[in-house]
């Protein structure tokens, strides 16, 4: 395979503007194009959440410092949205009138926030997070708030739920499940999560429908529920989670995976020649698992920037990192790491839970699919190597043992 003289990016986000930085830092010479939509230098989103709504940060993490595109020789249009790829040509046309020939194209287009297709769904003054410039509306709309209604209690809802609280609000949160974090974490480990924020005063419609949300041209003013009840707010965060945003490849014929990703090989290239797929919309084969899987976790999107950058350059390797993510509420910090499922997975909890001093094990057949530890920093070596090795273990061992000696 030689080497390509143009590269085209198109998704300036952490997969994006990783995988250009990392063709450089590899010794590419060619041509790098980073179109992106978003008109910030490309940035890292965990902080929107987290220390940005807070106010404890006036900054999110940039990917690069500021001048490294230039430095790099990195030509990046920002401000412009990529709306057609034409495959035989090996072409990009964006918004702009821009045309960008290529010789490999990457697409790293992330995720955008769901919305519920319920009446009122589209009024305006509905907040969604995905954004720098979303993450700023709501700190400012928190910070005039006394009364902050959320609708879903996921990582980004349960985030911004405590972010609301610290801001001095009076927080509802509502969800279809019984508890936050139901899907991902099982009824025991969430409902840790559940009394943390039920501790901070949040206030919670759990198995609840939404019926609609109230109010009219001027702005939503709440949320009604199935159940007939109606919550007023001054402001109401929509975070039902993202789906990832695959229109410009599905128009360019691509093939979607059942959870609405792009299809790829375990080297993240598409079916397309010289299309290769990374970061949230990546549905990439993984050896370890067996299947496709698409991960929309930070250290995924950096991870298959970083790598991609390898296959680009013909290297053709698969991408075999274990997902890996983590979340700050409150006083409490947790990593995960793997990929299980709750339901049928055996739960072995080794600390104490009620404390939230813990790290929660998930098990099949024996082996360990994924760990989770909270407020515990110092096993992440062995949690990694338990995971990445899907050690063979049994409960007990992992409540008691030296994790270090089953790894
Ligand atoms: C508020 C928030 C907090 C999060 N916190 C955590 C966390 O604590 N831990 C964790 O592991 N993960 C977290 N995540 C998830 C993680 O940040 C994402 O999985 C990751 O950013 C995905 O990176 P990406 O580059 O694939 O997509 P994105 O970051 O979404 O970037 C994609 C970029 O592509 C651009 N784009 C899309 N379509 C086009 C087009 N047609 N033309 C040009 N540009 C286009 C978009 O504007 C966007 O800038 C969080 C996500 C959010 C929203």
């Amino acid at each position: 395979m030689s080497e390509p003289r143009k590269i085209v990016i198109v998704g300036a986000g952490l997969a994006g503007a990783t995988a250009a930085g990392t063709l450089r830092e590899r010794g590419y010479a060619g041509e790098i194009l980073l179109l992106g939509t978003d008109t910030h230098r490309p940035y890292e989103l965990p902080p929107l959440s987290k220390g940005l709504l807070l106010g404890t940060t006036e900054e999110p993490d940039w990917v690069h410092g500021e001048g490294f595109y230039e430095e790099k020789d990195i030509t990046r249009r920002s401000g412009v949205t990529a709306t057609r790829i034409e495959l035989g040509a090996r072409m990009v046309l964006d918004d702009a009138g821009g045309e960008y020939r290529f010789d490999r194209l990457v697409l790293a287009t992330g995720s955008r926030p769901r919305t519920l297709p319920v009446p009122g769904g589209d009024l305006p003054g509905l907040l969604t997070l995905r954004t720098l410039d979303d993450a700023l509306a709501l700190r400012s709309a928190f910070k005039d708030a006394r009364r902050v209604v959320i609708v879903g209690a996921g990582w980004i809802g349960t985030e911004a739920a405590a972010a609301a609280r610290e801001h001095g609000a009076e927080v509802t949160v509502v969800d279809q499940a019984g508890s936050p974090l139901l899907a991902v974490l099982g009824e025991q480990v969430s409902g840790v999560f559940k009394d943390l924020h039920t501790e901070h005063g949040v206030n919670w419609r759990l198995g609840a429908g939404i019926a609609g949300f109230t109010g009219g041209p001027d702005g939503a003013t709440g949320v009604r529920l199935k159940s007939g009840e109606e919550l007023p707010a001054d402001v109401v965060l929509v975070a039902v989670g993202a789906a990832p945003r695959v229109d410009l490849a599905h128009a360019a014929g691509l093939e979607l995976s059942d959870d609405g990703g792009v299809c790829a090989d375990a080297g993240l290239r598409t079916a397309a020649p010289d299309v290769y797929a990374i970061g949230d919309i990546a549905a990439h084969f993984h050896p370890r698992y067996g299947k496709r899987v698409r991960v929309e976790h930070w250290s995924n999107a950096k991870w298959q920037g970083e790598h991609v950058a390898g296959n680009l350059l013909g290297e053709n390797e698969p991408y075999l990192k274990s997902p890996y993510f983590f979340s700050d509420q409150y006083d409490l910090g947790c990593e995960y790491r793997g990929l299980a499922d709750p339901d049928t997975d055996e739960l072995v909890v080794r600390g104490d839970l009620a404390a939230r001093d813990f790290t929660a094990f998930w098990l099949r057949d024996g082996r360990v699919t994924a760990a989770m530890n909270v407020n515990q920093w110092d096993d992440g070596d062995a949690l990694k190597a338990l995971v990445e090795g899907r050690a063979s273990v049994t409960a007990a061992e992992l409540k008691a043992a030296d994790l270090k000696t089953l790894a």
